[in-house]
């Protein structure tokens, strides 16, 4: 092992390695799903950037007071595969698209090792999702562990304790 060349701490690395992953092409990606469940959250879509929604978890929340347009969006922990490459990766998904994959799985008890191609009618965000599940499976052997999507989108976000016990008090 070569010897540190530094004297004092290291920088803490740079935002999380695990992307957020917008499908937003008319050619399909396939993703193996690794979470259980889809974690959904609503947040506020104002001045270009999301900040948080503190409605369900302090009943009150300064955002929606001041009127900022709400979202809403579903997360779930993937593999993207392509080709040779697989990438860990949370995909966002719309209320709408969601659905489209809950309705597909309904004999599954979760979505874990689902295979989904996912894609869109037309490219961008005009398009509408095409989601299409396979029947075959990843087996639990083969899938890795699931991450909770929450520390890394509260990270992207910006959206650290400090914010949220400040909308809290
Ligand atoms: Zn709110």
């Amino acid at each position: 092992m070569a010897a540190s060349k530094l004297i004092g701490k290291r920088p803490e690395k740079l935002g999380p390695r695990v992307q957020v992953v917008r499908v937003d092409s008319t050619s399909p990606t396939m993703f193996a799903i690794l979470s259980k469940f889809a974690w959904g959250t609503p947040f506020h879509w104002w001045g270009n950037r999301s900040h948080v929604c503190t409605q369900e978890t302090h009943q009150e929340c300064e955002n929606c007071k001041n009127g900022w347009p709400q979202k809403w969006r579903a997360y779930l922990h993937c593999e993207r595969i392509g080709g040779s490459l697989v990438e860990e990766c949370i995909v966002e998904l719309t209320q709408t698209a969601l659905a489209l994959l809950e309705s597909q799985v309904m004999s599954r008890p979760n979505f874990r090792g689902t295979l989904v191609q996912i894609s869109k009618t037309k490219g961008g965000a005009k398009g509408r999702f095409v989601i299409s599940v396979l029947e075959r499976m990843i087996p639990e052997i083969e899938l890795k562990a699931e991450n909770d999507p929450q520390p890394v989108l509260e990270m992207l976000w910006g959206w650290n304790k400090k914010d949220r016990t400040k909308i809290a008090s």
